[in-house]
């Protein structure tokens, strides 16, 4: 008898332990208020292409589906190296297009190498295949940024597939366990009146383009970017390709010899609810 209640004591304690990691899950904050069950999107595809068909049944959403997750986002612009560049020479890395399953992590092993910070562009129909590069960017302190749903040219949107890029993608952000993101870069860098005013973030455009998505040499790529770069500038590369991955491992030791290469939201000074369009800190 007392060996059958210890026996059944052991199994409750058992039971209390496996679900404690399940409790920590419920008790985590909670970032959205979002009804993910109103989105039709097959979230395990990641071709899933937003505009075919019933795929969008609902193009009236608005920004304010996100509710708590948005207004907290903006709220929380997180100061990730301390770095004051009205006094300091500050560069910004920035990387657009990922996450990708191969290069976004050697681009972040490389940043951590060299305790150097970046800013991150997802593009939102890649991030359910690869949430857990997204969770650590995030982790790791850099900037996660909105590059849209699936990286259309967008003058040839109306002002609702605008929204439904923006809005989709912060809410797969949300998704996979980060907070929505607080500034914007448009495809191909192209903003038109609709966009302006349909985003309600700063849009994050860049004033060194190295152009290293169609950059063969490793040598040339280094040598641009070194070239090009001075106090205040935004560079744009892709963690998409093994060219720029390498030509990082020899970019960032160089510039860190006169430069912190910060995050875009440690180089401005975005308030929440700020809009409009930086370049670089001149
Ligand atoms: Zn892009």
């Amino acid at each position: 008898m007392q060996y059958t209640i210890l026996g059944r004591l052991q199994f409750i304690t058992i039971l209390a332990v496996l679900a404690l990691p399940f409790a920590a899950l419920l008790n985590q904050p909670v970032h959205a208020e979002v009804n993910f069950s109103s989105l039709a999107i097959d979230d395990n595809k990641p071709n899933a292409q937003p505009y075919e068909g019933a795929i969008f049944p609902d193009v009236n959403r608005s920004i304010n589906t996100l509710g708590d997750s948005f207004i907290d986002s903006l709220n929380s612009v997180r100061t990730t190296s301390n770095v004051d560049c009205s006094l300091e020479n500050c560069i910004a890395l920035t990387f657009d297009d990922g996450p990708n399953q191969l290069y976004t992590p050697q681009v972040l092993d490389i940043l951590n190498q060299y305790q150097a910070y970046g800013s991150f562009f997802i593009i939102g129909n890649r991030i359910s295949a690869h949430p857990e590069i997204v969770r650590r960017t995030y982790r790791e302190g850099h900037d996660i940024g909105n590059h849209s749903w699936s990286h259309p040219m967008f003058d040839e949107l109306s002002p609702e597939q605008i929204n439904n890029e923006y809005v989709s993608t912060q809410e797969a952000m949300v998704r996979a366990g980060v907070p929505a993101s607080t500034m914007f870069r448009p495809p191909y860098g192209i903003h038109t009146a609709a966009s302006l005013s349909t985003i309600p973030t700063p849009q994050m455009l860049w004033n060194v383009d190295p152009r290293d998505w169609n950059e063969k040499s490793v040598d040339s790529l280094v040598q641009h970017v070194l070239q090009e770069s001075h106090r205040g500038s935004v560079v744009v590369m892709h963690d998409t390709s093994i060219v720029t991955t390498e030509a990082l491992k020899r970019i960032i030791p160089e510039l860190q010899k006169n430069y912190k290469l910060v995050t875009l939201s440690d180089m401005f000074d975005l308030e929440p609810g700020d809009r409009g369009l930086y370049y670089g800190l001149q």
